[in-house]
């Protein structure tokens, strides 16, 4: 964990502790080890018989995309709690970074950076006890982008393309609340934003009769398919470059949500991936599927073009710098107005 409590105070990060002073746990009180090596990013540690389900064992990648988090939105000012606690929140578990505008306690945004499989009814519960506390909730994907051996680049756009993307249950759940996931590239410490894009698969009309000779046929067509999705990604962006947005989305019925917006300004200009498709078709031509990406472009469906994407691309053109301005941004009355998220304006 990367919190603890000392004799005087409640709250102390692992990064400004003390080596020799005693520090106790902030859900059981039990006393903490503070592990302050060269290699590891500081933090705390239970007794290994505790029983304590908070602060459970993080990843060393998990710890450190908290601390970059915190530390960019940190720099425009906002204020961030790490492993914060709801009195909504079922069990001893913690808000991983817990962030508002500076005196604007009312406008809180729950950052919950998920590297493991979570349940979609583990997902849903967590999120609707934020949203009853009025806290909105960005659910981001934490992995390592340096597993894809293959990425390509949609020639229109020049976002990443992943053809076959294996998407977990919840990844999709916390996608279609927004319209699209936040990814967090831990070997490259970069932000990406992520499309899916629905795949379908052809398959061939057939007929035949039952016993009895009742005639029976299918007509074929395209079904979707579920194992994967195609993902597009844009980025990478630095921390540092985003801005965070809190809101109610008409796609989560109105429900709060937040998410980053990319130093350009631009919203989400699709909250359904619609203008793309990935097509399986059975060309007898080569006795195998290929898998086609399409493009609908005025009503026509035709073959998206797509190029190798060059070696680098994890941290080619990170955006970011001193003079891009963040914080969370969004209306004063944070549930009074949608922010027109779906309808295609800008936010304030
Ligand atoms: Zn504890």
């Amino acid at each position: 964990m990367l919190t603890a409590r000392a004799a005087d105070a409640d709250y102390v990060e692992a990064a400004h502790a003390v080596r020799g002073v005693a520090y106790v746990c902030r859900g059981c009180g039990a006393p903490v080890i503070l592990h302050a090596g060269q290699i590891r990013p500081w933090h705390f540690q239970h007794h290994p018989d505790a029983t304590c389900a908070f602060g459970s064992k993080m990843s060393e990648a998990h710890l450190n995309a908290q601390r970059a988090l915190a530390a960019a939105l940190r720099a425009r000012g906002v204020h961030v709690e790490l492993e914060a606690w709801l009195p909504s929140l079922a069990g001893d578990r913690r808000i991983d970074v817990l962030a508002h505008p500076a005196g604007q306690a009312d406008r809180r945004v729950a950052i919950e950076v998920q590297q493991v499989d979570i349940t979609d009814e583990a997902i849903a519960v967590r999120t609707a006890s934020y949203r009853v506390q009025a806290v909105a909730p960005l659910w981001l994907r934490l992995t390592d982008f340096g597993r894809f051996d293959e990425a390509h680049v949609l020639t229109a756009t020049g976002e990443i393309w992943i053809e076959r993307y294996a998407a977990r249950s919840w990844e999709r759940w916390a996608h279609d609340q927004v319209g699209e996931l936040w990814f967090y590239d831990a070997g490259a410490a970069r932000l990406w934003r992520g499309r899916f894009v629905q795949a379908f698969g052809w398959h061939e009309g057939s007929e035949w009769y039952e016993a009895g000779g009742v005639y029976q046929s299918n007509p074929g067509g395209y079904s979707p398919v579920t194992r994967w999705v195609g993902l597009a990604l844009e980025g990478p962006y630095a921390p540092e470059a985003l801005r965070l947005m809190r809101g109610r989305v008409q796609r989560a019925a109105r429900a709060l949500s937040a998410w980053f917006v990319p130093p350009d300004g631009t919203m989400s200009p699709w909250p359904l991936r619609r203008e793309l498709r990935t097509v399986l078709q059975f060309r007898p031509v080569f006795p195998m599927q290929v898998c086609e990406l399409e493009q609908c472009i005025e009503g026509r469906w035709l073959p998206a073009r797509i190029e190798d994407a060059p070696g680098d691309w994890r941290r080619l053109g990170a955006q970011g710098g001193a003079h891009a301005r963040i914080g969370v941004e969004g209306r004063r009355s944070p549930d009074a107005a949608p922010m027109g998220r779906d309808s295609h304006q800008p936010p304030d």
